[in-house]
């Protein structure tokens, strides 16, 4: 049993679920007000009898306490299992002794972090901060805001900081490391801040993990100074605010991401509790996708040179190549496009008078802040009128062809069909040159470059093309979804691409079926049942969408310790599988083959065809409990018994129907050649 299965085992999901929506009973199950979309009537069910939720509402999602706690909170898989497992009493797996060591450090590193943070804000108040004060006064944040965000002053000073802390029990050591005092050459330990306005940052659940500091002395040079990156600071995970901004960006359904501390505090203080700042020069894949788990909207309310949008336009002209190279993820507008489609997300870019940030402007007129965000446009509109504002009303074909060939690349760059045409559409308005001669120069360029570049698809391709061995245990009894489940992400981590391939055979099968749509949708996290399975998961999604290292590299440096103990223990399962498989063989000789990992790829030539079979086994057996819980609901509950639902059962059958077709194919297919 894993430890997040105690952790189920011992909490029941209605009670944790009352903590956050007014449950009433509805025969066997539970229903109340959705608690994550705005609605009169109750489509939110809850159902004992197999822990789980579902919103049979806007959302149409579902799934455990896991997924329930983790959407409700923001948190993440680990984040949820830690708060759980100590709800529920249960100690969390033997951390390896390294780990365990690891962990120990950080929590003394936060709670050095929380008594500086407190160190500063006691400063701010006492008489040597009146230059402090006097800024914090001069920028118009008021007490509230103060407390807070727990702003702070470091003193002009090389020790106080240092002398508080070591007086506390801290080490030198652990104050360098915290990034609170640096080191010089000659080994001298120092404030790292000094005469500064100190601003903690913190994480998801609210603990200081580092600062940003502001100069307060004009000639100072740098106006901001950050804490070093280490083990608790990484600027490229951290979005300043989205502790506080987290409840209403889920509200809202919407963050808007400035640029700056000021901004952020700004806007709270206006009563704007949606946004966030970025930590540098460009969002990261990773801060997206924090923010895609509780908003549907981005409104980019950015610097354009800061968003990256108008460096890509101005270097369209020279950096073909690069925007040409297929496995450059960047966030740029084009990168931007491609997240649209992928993360279905609505990406906007709500455009700042000239030379004003949203410090100013929200001060000066807080309403003027909200039109701004509220006319915010999509991204591709932003990027066509960028591309095509040089264009005067009686430009010749010639200017308005070269400026649509050099938009098309990023407009098409969406995974989403939809949009891209959309987009496509836009564009032919724009330049006034026919949406099929559009179509047709994007279909050149990409069979041109289909020839230039073999790497990926032609890799990709021949994959398809392998022999085929046909797969253990697809389709077993109920009780062997663990097992699939564990299959599943064992090609994965082999070869993370793979997912690519079976999300093409999605949507090959949706076909462009409006009600298939959402059933047969790319393989996602809610397809594995297991929570730990679905953080893993979305892990290697993460994985591809970066362009920093090779997915399995990435993966290697970010999946945390719970997990990668989960996937230890997936390499058991595997094996234990390979045992019930192979009865002829004699165990211990069994044992010595499956302890050479190469041989066990042999035996089993896991391949892409493999796993795309894996994955539609996966949507079924998701769709199978589904449909269970459908007619739970139908039998239990006839006031919830409308429309909504008698689609939801027949686009599900619809979708299980296809899937089992198609699965039967492909297997008659591996068997014949
Ligand atoms: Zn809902």
């Amino acid at each position: 049993m894993s430890v997040a299965d105690e952790v189920k085992a011992r909490l029941d999901i209605v009670d944790v679920i009352a903590g956050y929506a007014s449950l009433q009973k509805a025969g066997r199950n539970f229903k109340a007000l959705c608690p994550f979309h705005n609605e009169r009537t109750p489509s939110f069910v809850v159902f004992p009898e197999t822990q789980t939720w579902r919103c049979f509402g806007a959302c149409g999602e579902g799934g455990d306490v896991f997924s329930f706690v983790m959407k409700a909170e923001g948190w993440d898989f680990v984040e949820t299992l830690r708060e759980l497992a100590q709800r529920a009493g249960v100690e969390l797996q033997p951390y390896s002794p390294e780990q365990a060591e690891r962990q120990a450090e950080n929590e003394r590193l936060f709670g050095l972090l929380h008594e500086a943070a407190h160190f500063f804000f006691e400063v701010l108040h006492s008489d040597e901060a009146h230059v402090a004060q006097d800024y914090v006064n001069r920028r118009g944040l008021d007490r509230q805001t103060v407390e807070t965000f727990v702003l702070g002053y470091a003193p002009n000073d090389w020790q106080q900081a240092l002398h508080h802390l070591l007086m506390l029990g801290y080490t030198q050591d652990e104050i360098v490391e915290a990034g609170v005092a640096a080191r010089n050459d000659a080994g001298r330990v120092y404030d790292r801040f000094r005469h500064r306005l100190m601003i903690p940052i913190r994480d998801s659940r609210g603990r200081t993990i580092g600062f940003g500091a502001r100069a307060l002395d004009p000639e100072e040079r740098a106006k901001y100074l950050n804490s070093p990156q280490g083990p608790l600071f990484d600027k490229s995970r951290i979005l300043f605010g989205l502790d506080t901004a987290r409840r209403a960006i889920r509200e809202s359904e919407t963050a808007v991401i400035v640029e700056g501390y000021m901004d952020v505090m700004q806007a709270h203080q206006a009563g704007f509790l949606n946004v966030v700042a970025q930590m540098g020069t460009a969002l990261t894949e990773t801060q997206l996708r924090q923010l895609d788990r509780y908003a549907s909207r981005l409104v980019l309310a950015l610097d354009p040179d800061v968003a990256g949008i108008n460096a890509t336009m101005r270097g369209l002209n020279v950096a073909r190549q690069t925007l040409d190279d297929d496995q450059s993820v960047t966030f740029d507008a084009r990168g931007m496009m491609r997240y649209t489609g992928m993360l279905d997300m609505d990406i906007r870019v709500a455009t700042l008078p000239d030379g004003q940030d949203p410090d100013d402007l929200i001060r000066e007129d807080p309403d003027a802040w909200g039109r701004l965000i509220e006319r915010a446009i999509p991204v591709a509109n932003y990027v066509i009128q960028q591309g095509t504002a040089h264009l005067s009303p009686d430009a010749s074909y010639h200017e308005r062809e070269a400026a649509a060939r050099l938009l098309l690349p990023i407009l098409t760059a969406t995974e989403s069909d939809l949009q891209r045409n959309g987009n496509i559409q836009t564009l032919a308005r724009q330049v006034r040159i026919d949406e099929r001669t559009l179509i047709q120069w994007t279909q050149r360029r990409q069979a041109a470059q289909t020839r230039a570049l073999p790497s990926m698809r032609d890799q990709r391709r021949l994959a398809g093309r392998t022999a085929q061995v046909a797969p253990p245990a697809v389709g077993g009894p109920p009780g062997q979804s663990d097992l699939r489940e564990a299959f599943c992400l064992r090609l994965l981590l082999e070869q993370p691409k793979r997912l690519f391939a079976a999300n093409r055979k999605f949507r090959e099968l949706r076909a462009d079926d409006i009600v298939l749509d959402q059933v047969l949708a790319p393989l996602c996290a809610q397809d594995f049942s297991r929570p730990d399975f679905q953080a893993i998961f979305r892990a290697i999604e993460e994985s591809l969408y970066q362009d920093d290292l090779d997915p399995l590299d990435y993966l290697h440096d970010h999946l945390q310790p719970e997990l990668v103990s989960v996937i230890d223990d997936l390499q058991i399962t595997v094996l234990e599988a390979f045992r019930q498989e192979l009865p002829g063989v004699l165990a211990t000789e069994l044992e010595s083959i499956l302890r050479d990992q190469a041989r066990v790829n042999t035996l089993r030539q896991p391949d892409t065809e493999l796993f795309i079979q894996d994955a539609l086994a996966l949507r079924q057996s998701r769709l199978e409990r589904e449909s269970h819980e459908l007619y739970f609901l139908q039998q239990d509950a006839s006031d919830l018994t409308d429309q909504r639902y008698h689609v939801t059962v027949r686009a599900n059958a619809l979708a299980r129907k296809v899937i089992n077709k198609a699965l039967q194919q492909m297997k008659s297919f591996a068997r014949n050649s």
